[in-house]
């Protein structure tokens, strides 16, 4: 049977309230039933006691100095809550009984030597009997006085009891069944409504949030947590957005430079340094579509996050001298020089694969902007831990400046049409100096040159 979930509580609920109501009942029922029965028995003992004290003894017979009041105390309870009485002696002979036990006569245990209680079912009725030895002063038992009370009021308040119980039982469960199912059903109706609004959504609508309680309780944890899942979801998915429409932007412009060059072409028969001509134009286009799949990809794996950090110690002369080797063609063709001011046994604790991209980045884009016999310094300060690259190019213009590290920003210096671009490379040097916990700076003047400073920590 598949129960909704207000049920399954409301069933599970009645069940403990059923246990419980049965636990209570019983220790209900066992207090009254043993106070009934102390009430009887201390009825009982007050009679033998006032009995007591009308039995005088004569050696070892009985004496009933009282006997009228006997009969008087008997007569006079005999209708509404009759007293039976009984004596027998040490043979086991009735020697005196009340008048309202006629023929009959009170049951007794023989050889009785202490007092005893008990029950037993007299003329139809139930009765609590007491019986008590009748001891001479050194202690023989000459007889026993027997003196039985009715338990009619005390059967009865233990069945109305009962009655009441077992009619009560079953509306109480019903009645609890009914309300914990409501209270559930009302407990359970935020979940509903998080049902309905979250069945409205689907990939690509996602952008309305499902609608926090007034309560700050769990079902608002829920929400919020559901709301912070969709938040990244959406995040997520603008940035997958945002990337299809970058590389298609950024792939469009060289795809669009080589077909034109393809087109132009194949319309008629060339000279073959035309043909070479425009293969090379062909070859630096499909480089520069290489390069901006490759920054797109590191984009990418920034974007995801699947970058991990493993801190090294790193000589950074060797590192710089790495890229300066790499770079050293484009050097030469430009008559540029690249100035190493760093110690050699400078050794940093940093992740070997990330600064040297972030370096390689910065190296990159001296190289690329730099004037004809441009200059880059590269200077390791060890007080102050800062790497500064300077180079003299063109520099920055001011109202760039701060939009350099933004993605896809490309400040348009003159004359550098031709440099490869996408103004993915400071982005990306930016977002690793972050995950390295790297501070960098730019400062820049035009036609001076331009200054990068990046501050590594202890
Ligand atoms: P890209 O070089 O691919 O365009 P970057 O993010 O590396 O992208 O650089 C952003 C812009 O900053 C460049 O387009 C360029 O105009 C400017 N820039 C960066 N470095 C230098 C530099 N050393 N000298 C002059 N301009 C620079």
């Amino acid at each position: 049977m598949n129960l909704y979930f207000k049920n399954r509580i409301a069933l599970f609920n009645t069940l403990v309230a059923a246990v419980t109501m049965l636990v209570v009942f019983a220790a209900v029922y066992i207090v009254v039933y043993i106070t009934t029965y102390r009430h009887l028995d201390s009825n009982i003992l007050e009679e033998k006691e006032e009995l007591f004290s009308q039995i005088s003894l004569v050696g070892d017979s009985l004496v009933f100095s009282m006997n009228a009041e006997w009969e008087e105390l008997e007569h006079s309870r005999a209708e509404v809550d009759p007293i039976f009485i009984q004596m027998v002696d040490a043979k086991g002979t009735v020697i005196f009984h009340s008048r309202n036990l006629e023929n009959d006569q009170l049951q007794y245990a023989d050889s009785l030597t202490s007092n005893l209680f008990f029950n037993v079912v007299f003329n139809d009725k139930k009765i609590r009997q007491g019986q008590f030895p009748i001891k001479t002063e050194n202690g023989k038992i000459i007889g026993q006085l027997d003196i039985g009370i009715s338990m009619a009021d005390s059967i009865l308040i233990l069945t109305n009891l009962r009655n009441a119980f077992f009619a009560a039982f079953p509306l109480m469960l019903l009645f609890f069944y009914v309300v914990t199912s409501l209270l559930a059903s009302r407990s359970i109706a935020p979940v509903k409504k998080l049902i309905a609004y979250a069945e409205k959504m689907h990939y690509n609508n996602i952008d309305p949030r499902l609608p926090l309680p007034v309560h700050h309780d769990e079902i608002y944890q829920l929400t919020a947590t559901i709301n912070s899942l969709l938040e990244r979801i959406e995040t997520g998915r603008n940035r997958e957005k945002q990337i299809t429409a970058d590389i298609s932007h950024e792939l469009r412009t060289p795809l669009t430079s080589i077909k034109g060059t393809l087109e132009v072409l194949v319309r008629k028969t060339r000279e073959p340094q035309q043909y070479e001509e425009k293969v090379l134009q062909v070859i630096q286009e499909v480089d520069s579509i290489n390069h901006i799949i490759n920054q797109l990809l590191y984009l990418a794996r920034l974007d995801s996050g699947n970058i991990s950090i493993v801190k090294k110690p790193v000589k950074l002369y060797d590192m710089m001298m790495t890229i300066k080797n790499r770079w050293r063609l484009q050097m030469e063709n430009k008559a540029m020089v690249m100035q190493l001011d760093i110690p050699e046994n400078t050794v940093i604790q940093t992740d070997f694969g990330l600064l040297e991209m972030m370096l390689g980045n910065l190296v990159s884009n001296a190289v690329k902007y730099g004037h004809k016999q441009g200059q880059l310094v590269c200077h390791w300060q060890a007080d102050t831990r800062i790497l500064s690259l300077t180079d003299n190019g063109p520099g920055i213009p001011q109202e760039h400046l701060p939009y350099i590290f933004d993605r896809f920003y490309r400040a348009d210096i003159p004359g550098s049409s031709a440099v490869q671009s996408t103004g993915l490379g400071l982005y990306i040097v930016k977002m690793l100096a972050t995950i390295q916990g790297i501070q960098i700076e730019v400062s820049s003047q035009e036609n001076k040159g331009t200054q990068f400073k990046l501050h590594f920590n202890e």
